[in-house]
């Protein structure tokens, strides 16, 4: 596996390598372009100052000697340029001593119209090279006949050598610069990832029990570290939140369990020290049996929740009629509300068939708990309304009882688990806090909303939404 560092470094040395190659090329272009023209405007340079030098008769090709002087003159050495003349014939007249072939004079130079003493330009192959040659036609005056051909010549081969170290220079010069950049950027990049590794030292330094306290630090001068330190502390909070969730759930569950334990065990302990009547065990028997129907329940609900949590509570999504799910609750719960003297009224607000797509039985479940605590929670003799409506996009369904109401202190954890607003009293009444806050998982899981509104001495009313099918 590449590293982070490893992989920039390879992209930038790779685009910084293309870049340089591209900018190498032109500049060998420009350059060799450039050169030529060079060498052209040397060969002329000479080719006239030649033509001035020699003495402007009409001389035999003998007498049209070049000089030692004149060499001088021309600084022949200096440019690799040799010279040589012609009559006014095209016969060969001197040539300068660094000249060893004979370089003729093409009848495109003598027959070329440069009225004013112009130069002749081309490039001719002798002897195995190629060789760049400028022709000047002297003339005494404008216009006249010509008196001697002057003329440059130059091997290409010297510009190809100058070329040639050009590009030396350039792709030597390119490898040096790349490496030095290269180099620079390795290191560079070790500082700029430095925040990283120090960033992944300090999570990797997080301990369970430090979740709650410590924070990565968030610099400052750093807008993509900063950003990805916060979201790594945001991870941190929820998974600060779920721990210490979980820290209660199983505290609390404990503390629910132990409680109808030792109340078991007291009993049993208590009918135990001395022999009994039939009777007194028989009472004991029964009271157990509440005790451990109450375990049954609340292991039964501490399972459904488990099932929510693992996110398979919905077993099977079907086209459910929410009024006939009330109806199947309400029939459940008439023998419960007629002990405590309540009817349970069922209100549909509309004729349509109000369907979800969800669940029966963790619906049911849903229904159930908020009409069994409505009923539950509500003194004697109060009522308990179930009403079905609809308000697009979402099918509501309210349970509203006229009972003892809950203190707005209450309101907001009522939803959370094991939360129950009279201890003491739920007990006896066989809660254990569970049952709204399975209801809300319920309905979270098929996308809905539950909330609650209540008025202590007037009643509490739940409302359960759920997405309309
Ligand atoms: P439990 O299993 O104790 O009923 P719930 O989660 O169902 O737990 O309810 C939590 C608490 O909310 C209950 O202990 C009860 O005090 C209160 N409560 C729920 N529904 C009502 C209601 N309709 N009227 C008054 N109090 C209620």
């Amino acid at each position: 596996m590449k590293s982070l560092r490893a992989r920039l470094l390879i992209s930038f040395t790779a685009l910084l390598a293309a870049a340089l190659t591209v900018f190498g090329v032109i500049v060998w272009l420009v350059a060799r372009e450039a050169m030529s023209r060079d060498m052209d405007d040397v060969l002329r340079g000479k080719a006239l100052l030649l033509g001035r030098l020699a003495p402007p008769l009409p001389l035999p090709a003998r007498r049209l000697l070049i000089e030692p002087w004149m060499e001088q003159e021309l600084q022949l050495q200096e440019h690799q340029v040799a010279v040589q003349m012609f009559t006014a014939d095209g016969n060969l007249g001197g040539k300068s001593s660094n000249l060893r072939i004979d370089m003729p004079l093409t009848e495109t130079a003598r027959h070329s119209y440069h009225p004013a003493g112009g130069v002749e330009l081309e490039t001719l192959a002798v002897g195995g090279r190629e060789w760049r040659v400028a022709t000047h036609p002297r003339r005494e005056r404008w216009g006249e006949p010509v008196v001697f051909y002057a003329q440059a010549v130059m091997p290409l081969d010297a510009l190809d050598a100058r070329g040639y170290r050009l590009l030396v220079w350039l792709v030597g010069g390119g490898a040096v610069m790349l490496c030095a950049v290269a180099a620079t950027a390795w290191f560079l990049s070790r500082q700029w990832l430095r925040s990283i590794s120090s960033l992944e030292e300090a999570a990797r330094g997080l301990s369970t029990s430090e979740l709650g306290i410590r924070r990565l630090f968030v610099p400052s001068d750093d807008a993509e570290l900063a950003a990805l330190a916060s979201s790594f502390n945001h991870l941190l909070d929820r998974l600060e939140t779920a721990h210490t969730t979980q820290q209660r759930f199983t505290a609390d569950a404990s503390h629910e369990l132990r409680t109808p334990l030792t109340v078991l065990r007291g009993e049993i302990e208590v009918a135990l020290r001395k022999p009994r009547t039939t009777e007194e065990y028989r009472e004991v028997l029964v009271s157990n049996k509440e005790e451990i129907e109450r375990l049954s329940r609340l292991t039964e609900n501490m399972l459904a929740l488990a099932h929510v949590d693992v996110g398979d509570a919905i077993t099977q999504r079907e086209l459910v009629n929410v009024s006939e799910v009330c109806s199947t609750v309400i029939n459940r719960l008439q023998n419960l509300a007629a002990e405590r003297q309540m009817i349970i009224q069922h209100e549909d607000t509309t004729t349509e068939p109000l369907s979800v797509n969800g669940d029966r039985v963790a619906l049911e479940r849903v229904i159930f708990n908020l009409v069994e605590n409505a009923v539950r929670y509500s003194p004697t003799g109060e009522n308990v309304t179930v009403r079905v409506s609809k308000t697009t996009p979402w099918i509501e369904i309210q349970i509203i009882d006229t009972g003892g109401g809950i203190a707005p202190e209450h309101l907001p954890h009522l939803f959370e688990r094991f939360y129950r607003v009279d201890k003491a009293r739920s007990r006896t009444h066989g809660g254990s806090g569970l049952g709204l806050s399975i209801v809300k998982a319920l309905v979270e899981a098929h996308g809905g909303s539950v909330s609650v509104s209540s008025e202590v001495g007037h009643g509490s009313t739940f409302t359960v939404r759920l997405p309309a099918a």
